[in-house]
């Protein structure tokens, strides 16, 4: 058995933070409808327990990337008994059209989605009406130029299915004044105009959502802003932070002049110092990037990491603090009150979406509130 105490590192998810940061979205997006997109084992941080808080909230539209997260994500929400809508953003691949059911269904990102799924419908009374994504300009999933083009020159393409919802994604939505942000946004009106708008429609992700009800449509897609990350650092601040991350002190040791810490012998003094040996490592998702970069904290205290991150290590110069607070069994904070995920993500050179879906099977994962 894995306990918190065992397992060296401790990752913390708080369900009522979660539920909270959902219900200020769908708030936020009213009348429009607010979907949750759990891909990606819930950003790292769970689907199941995820999945349910959301359901708990009341939500009822789900987003996922691949066919087997739709699968494992229905066998969750089955427990329910109510009417969900699971939305598998990758498309149908190769093997999509296998985990299709009354609610499973796919985001048709080409022409050859379209046809498959219009295959399958005609010999399933009871399919999940699917949603149709059209590329506006982030070049990546959704019906191309091409395609867009003969689609809406003859509607007759889209005849036998049944559609939920057309859909385009922002490039940009964390950049509100990026010009490419009113130009997909009039991309896309201009395709619900041209499909006379008998469709509903959904645009936006969690940055999306906060450039205002312009971006709303019918329906809106968060994902990172659910989890209390990402955004605008002005934006997040009407949520609430859900994640923290500590790693229990092995060791300290006070070190003289000459010495140096840890691998390639990186981490250097000034004087003689004190080190603390913490039990987390880049194996548990604390980037190695952070080597004599990060910092973590104790009570409080801000305490630089020295030298590189090691897979199950990491050294901090704690030489500014009292033994008293610093000692074998303490924890260390590294995400939590005084750091934030995308302060960390800054730090590590990245963004905070990575930093989550990065962390270890190794965690204990305790789940506090909900
Ligand atoms: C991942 C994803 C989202 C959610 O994005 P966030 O920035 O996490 O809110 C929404 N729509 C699509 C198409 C996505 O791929």
């Amino acid at each position: 058995m894995v306990t918190a105490n065992r397992a060296g590192a401790v990752l913390t998810i708080d369900l009522n933070s979660i539920s909270a940061n959902y219900r200020f979205l769908r708030n936020l997006a009213a009348p429009a409808k607010c979907g949750a997109v759990v891909k990606c084992d819930a950003y790292g941080l769970g689907l199941k327990p995820i999945a349910k808080t959301l359901a708990e909230e009341g939500c009822n539209i789900f987003f996922v990337a691949t066919p087997d997260e739709a699968f494992e994500l229905h066998t969750e929400l089955k427990k329910f008994e109510r009417k969900f809508s699971i939305y598998m953003l990758n498309g149908l691949g190769s093997h999509g059209i296998e985990v299709c059911n009354q609610y499973i269904s796919p985001v048709l990102n080409s022409l050859k989605d379209i046809e498959i799924w219009s295959a399958y419908c005609s010999r399933t009374v009871s399919a999940h009406p699917a949603i149709v994504n059209f590329d506006t300009g982030i070049s990546r999933l959704g019906l191309d130029k091409t395609e867009t083009v003969k689609v809406l020159n003859d509607h007759s393409l889209l005849g036998s299915i049944s559609i939920a919802y057309v859909m385009s994604h922002l490039a940009c939505a964390d950049e509100p004044e990026h010009p490419l942000n009113l130009q997909q946004n009039q991309k896309f009106k201009n395709i619900i105009d041209n499909l006379c708008g008998r469709h509903l429609s959904s645009l936006s992700n969690s940055a999306g959502l906060f450039l205002g009800k312009d971006y709303h449509f019918d329906m809106v897609r968060p994902g990172a802003a659910i989890y209390g990350i990402g955004c605008t650092s002005s934006d997040r601040k009407n949520l609430n932070p859900a994640i923290t991350l500590k790693g229990e002190i092995l060791q300290t040791r006070i070190i003289d002049r000459d010495s140096t810490v840890g691998y390639g012998a990186e981490g250097v003094v000034k004087k003689s110092s004190r080190i603390a040996t913490v039990s987390l490592g880049y194996g548990d998702g604390l980037f190695r990037q952070l080597g004599n970069k990060g910092y973590g904290f104790i009570e409080g205290h801000r305490v630089p990491i020295i030298g590189r991150v090691s897979m199950d290590l990491v050294t901090i110069n704690v030489t500014d603090l009292p033994e008293t607070k610093c000692y074998a069994g303490k924890m260390v904070e590294f995400i939590g009150v005084h750091q934030s995920v995308d302060e960390l993500a800054e730090n590590a050179g990245t963004i905070a979406y990575e930093i989550i879906t990065a962390f270890g099977n190794r965690l204990f994962r305790k789940y506090v509130g909900g």
